[in-house]
């Protein structure tokens, strides 16, 4: 089985990739988690390109393309092998965060982005993708704690894009249903494990 965490920075997803595999292998299940972008040395190379310090920035079809190369690297070496031989992958991060971030909140549009992953990943989607939603005040106080301050990593970006990206997951996901779960993140790491191990565990077993 394939699972994707998805949400925008500060809303827990790495913690929670880590809780759900850890309760899935107790269960014996095997599991590996990842993250995108990276996974593979390739795509470690190009999320360091990616992360290069504010002012170097990459336009925003370029971006686009780069998480798509990361992408295809990430499903061809690791998660399509390991899902071929039985383990579960759970990945930090995936498509939607391309649609969201480049396709919305960057102006590429949902279309162009859905082509590039047709080209770089045969469009492989996950059997089921968690979007764990915390308020954006919230999300700040988490940020400002963990970070000294609200910039994300690729920097320059300003509260707007993230309102944009946050307000595109929703509604990829609204669109999506069938294949989402929106998690409430706002509570305790350990609140929002037991929520999204119950719909891991409804939706695919384990
Ligand atoms: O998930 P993580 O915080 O490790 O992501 C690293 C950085 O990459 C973040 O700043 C995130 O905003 C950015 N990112 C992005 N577009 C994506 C995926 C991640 O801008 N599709």
């Amino acid at each position: 089985k394939f699972i994707a965490l998805e949400g925008g920075e500060g809303t827990g997803k790495s913690t929670q990739a880590r809780l759900l595999a850890a309760a899935l292998e107790k269960n014996g299940i095997q599991c590996i988690v990842t993250r995108e972008p990276g996974g593979t040395d390739g795509a470690e190379a190009i999320r360091s390109l990616l992360l290069s310090p504010p002012g170097s920035g990459w336009g925003a079809k370029a971006e686009a393309l780069l998480f798509a190369a990361a992408r295809s690297d990430h499903v061809e070496k690791l998660i399509r092998p390991n899902i071929e031989r039985g383990a579960w992958v759970i990945c930090d991060r995936y498509l939607d965060s391309s649609r969201a971030y480049q396709g919305g909140a960057g102006g590429i549009g949902d279309e162009a982005i859905i082509k590039l992953h047709a080209i770089g990943s045969d469009g492989m989607l996950p059997d089921l993708t968690l979007l764990i939603d915390v308020p954006a005040d919230q999300i700040a106080a988490r940020l400002q704690q963990r970070d000294g301050d609200v910039s994300d990593a690729i920097g320059g970006r300003g509260v707007e894009y993230h309102s944009a990206v946050a307000q595109t997951f929703k509604t990829i996901a609204s669109a999506e249903a069938n294949r989402f779960a929106t998690i409430n993140g706002a509570g305790t790491p350990e609140e929002v494990h037991h929520a999204i191990l119950a719909v891991v565990q409804q939706n695919l077993g384990g």
